[in-house]
């Protein structure tokens, strides 16, 4: 099973040496790679290339660098591609994101890219990248039902998609359960499971409000018990974490992929405990 990491670009300007400094350490980990987020506008899109260009040429470990379309023109995109080669990265995910606060009804509804397939299809045609996808365990917020999701899924891998990382769940047997759903509709490349370690009560919060994924009893019973304890909390979450990765190896899960938060060292704890 390999791990691979995701990382966000400095939410303040100049704070580069530090997003350096994280993916530098993480990097020592050997993951298959170090994804970095990307803003939905697109208006933060340089930061997302400095880092995935550092990770790829610095450290020396394969880059994806995450690619939405919402906010996106098709000179934009065009843009955005060359410069990820310009840069040697050669992979991205391609996904929609979410409509920007200062969209306007009338920017989203003539918006150029509907979907993350449509995004997908474009750079098909119109690059070399190789194209990566997200999917969600417990369905995207949008959907009417899991079986939607899957079908999107489907086309995705139908337009040549290599492999997807899933949305972060908490409970192994959901994910499993999606694992089979995935499998009898024809999908077959990798699906990377999405573990994010929970390390205090807000992140916790903040992070189910954002994915709409579930707390299960056993996680909740965690937090109730050490929540209000920081150091304790912290140490209750990167077990919880790391025995969902143990759970999803011995279930042959190909891969494993790290919200890490920008937090190295809580991830780097997990790698060594397992
Ligand atoms: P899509 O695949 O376009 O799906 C969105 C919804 O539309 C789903 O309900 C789907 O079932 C439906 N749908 C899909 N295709 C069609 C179609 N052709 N016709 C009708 N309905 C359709 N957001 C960011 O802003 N930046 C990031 O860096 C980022 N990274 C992420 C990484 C991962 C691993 C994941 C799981 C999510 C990430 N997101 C990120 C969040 C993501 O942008 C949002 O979840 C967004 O709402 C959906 O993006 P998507 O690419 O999954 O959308």
């Amino acid at each position: 099973m390999h791990i691979s990491f995701e990382v966000f670009p400095p939410k303040k300007e100049g704070d580069f040496e530090q997003a350096f400094e994280i993916v530098r350490t993480l990097s020592e980990y050997n993951p298959k790679y170090i994804s970095v987020t990307y803003g939905a506008g697109g208006s933060k899109s340089k930061k997302t290339l400095d880092i995935a260009s550092y990770i790829q040429k610095e450290c020396r470990t394969s880059a994806v660098a995450h690619l939405t379309c919402v906010g996106s023109t098709r000179k934009e995109i065009l843009a955005r591609c060359k410069e990820l080669k310009e840069h040697n990265i050669s992979y991205v995910l391609a996904l929609r994101g979410d409509r920007p606060k200062d969209m306007s009804d009338q920017q989203f509804n003539s918006r150029e890219f509907a979907y993350a397939m449509d995004l997908i299809a474009f750079l098909k045609e119109n690059s070399s990248l190789a194209i990566m996808a997200s999917c969600y365990p417990e369905k995207h917020v949008e959907s009417n039902s899991i079986e939607e999701d899957l079908y999107y899924m489907k086309e995705k891998q139908n337009l040549g998609v290599k492999s997807f990382i899933s949305q972060m769940f908490f409970d192994n047997e959901l994910f499993y359960d999606f694992m089979d759903k995935a499998a009898a509709k024809g999908i077959s490349v990798p699906i990377h499971a999405g573990i994010m370690p929970v390390t205090s009560a807000k992140q916790l919060g903040t992070s189910v409000s954002l994915s709409g994924c579930s707390v299960p009893k056993k996680l909740a019973d965690v937090i109730a018990r050490y929540g209000a304890n920081s150091a304790d909390m912290r140490k209750a979450g990167i077990e919880y974490a790391t025995k969902q990765i143990e759970g999803l190896k011995r279930q042959g899960v190909a891969g494993v992929h790290i919200y890490t938060m920008n937090k190295p060292e809580v991830a780097a704890e997990m790698i060594r405990s397992l």
